[in-house]
């Protein structure tokens, strides 16, 4: 394994992080959580030091799962955590103290090491978050006391706003949606925290699998002999700015692979990011990450779903029928549901990627019609 320092905090921690929401509903459904803590436990034995999780995460079981894994995990090496709090979670920072107090209780930990202001989307919510008596205060106060190590945020805003947040200094690090298919529209950010001395984590690198499962669009990336999760993974961590790619295990057996992958990039040359945007300038703000930022539509469109398979629309140049079929047996969804959108706008103004989804929605409607 890999290890970077994380900005200017001393601690050294694994370019692949665990992060703690792609645990299967299946294995904690029953509030038995050991299947799950053997992930993280199996993580662990593999190197990664750096386990993310966030209260709400599989069903708010999340942090419950690491607590398990850490009780053990404890007596065997430094590992280190980061949990989060959102302005749902807390609006003060009485709230904000409470927060953390259940996290520490959940995690069973002493202290946090990283905790994040969560999913800033728009400067106004930063704002909320810094603001007299807000969660950073209540965050500042739980640091002084050492309940916690180091304050960071987490977004998907673009990259320019990023880096107005970076220069405010606040913070020590940063987690931010980051891969081969999204990383113009936050490259700014990351240069911007990078320079500030922050760490830098990185979310989805796979692009929600798209990367992997799309072998002939992503051919460019890879190297001979080298498979597209090697590929994926090389393009972030071989970057000196980035400190660290967080990768959501559902399996013991996923970890091995991804490891593996990462290893493979040790002394590796990074990208050339000129040359990958230009690969994929026309592609490159166009796909849906599945992120689920955008999903909360007051006429109940599923975006998530109508986005990600209108992505093999794009990916298959043109094939209608590869977004009915990814509807219809991936999604289970009936397309003909882009006819009830409002163009109300929301959901546009919350796209983490800025997608035209009204007139994507208008195209998916028109499949439909077209159909019967
Ligand atoms: S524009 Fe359409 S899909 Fe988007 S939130 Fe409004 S009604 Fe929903
Ligand atoms: S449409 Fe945009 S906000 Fe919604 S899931 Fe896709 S990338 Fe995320």
């Amino acid at each position: 394994m890999i290890y970077k320092p994380y900005g200017t905090t001393n601690k050294s921690i694994s370019a692949i992080g665990m992060g703690g929401m792609r645990f299967k509903k299946e294995d904690y459904a029953d509030g038995e959580l050991g299947k799950c803590s053997e992930i993280v436990l199996k993580a662990f034995e593999s190197g990664i030091n750096y386990f993310d999780t966030a209260p709400g995460y599989c069903n708010d079981k999340s942090e419950f799962i690491y607590g398990k894994a850490f009780e053990q995990m404890k007596t065997d090496g430094k590992f280190y955590v980061s949990t989060k709090c959102s302005l749902r979670n807390a609006k003060d920072a009485d709230g904000a103290r409470r927060m953390i107090e259940q996290s520490l209780k959940r995690l069973k930990v002493d202290k946090i090491d990283f905790y994040n202001m969560w999913c800033i989307l728009r400067r106004e919510q930063y704002d909320e978050f810094i603001k007299r008596g807000g969660v950073y205060e209540g965050a500042c106060k739980a640091r002084d006391e050492g309940l916690i190590d180091h304050i960071c945020f987490s977004t998907h805003m673009g990259g320019p706003d990023i880096a107005a947040i970076a220069d405010d200094g606040l913070y020590e690090g940063v987690t931010l949606g980051y891969n081969a298919v999204n990383f113009a529209y936050r490259q700014k950010g990351v240069d911007a925290c990078h320079a500030a001395n922050m760490g830098v984590i990185t979310m989805n690198p796979l692009g929600g699998g798209m990367i992997p499962s799309n072998p002939d669009y992503f051919s460019f990336m890879r190297r001979k002999g080298e498979s597209l999760v090697t590929s994926a993974l090389r393009f972030i961590i071989t970057q000196p700015q980035i400190t660290c790619a967080l990768v959501g295990f559902s399996s013991v057996d996923e970890i091995e692979e991804v490891v593996k992958a990462a290893d493979e990039t040790n002394g590796i040359e990074p990208f050339d990011h000129r040359a990958m945007a230009n690969f994929l300038k026309e592609e490159l703000d166009a796909l849906c990450t599945t992120c689920t930022y955008c999903d909360s539509c007051p006429a109940g469109l599923p975006i998530p779903q109508l986005m990600e398979s209108y992505n093999y629309f794009i990916l298959s140049c043109g094939d209608e029928k590869s977004v009915k079929d990814r509807l219809a047996y991936h999604w289970n969804v009936d397309g003909s549901v882009a006819a009830q959108c409002m163009e109300c706008g929301k959901c546009e103004l919350l796209c983490t990627q800025k997608l035209p989804i009204i007139d994507r929605l208008i195209e998916i409607k028109k499949m439909f019609t077209s159909a019967t």
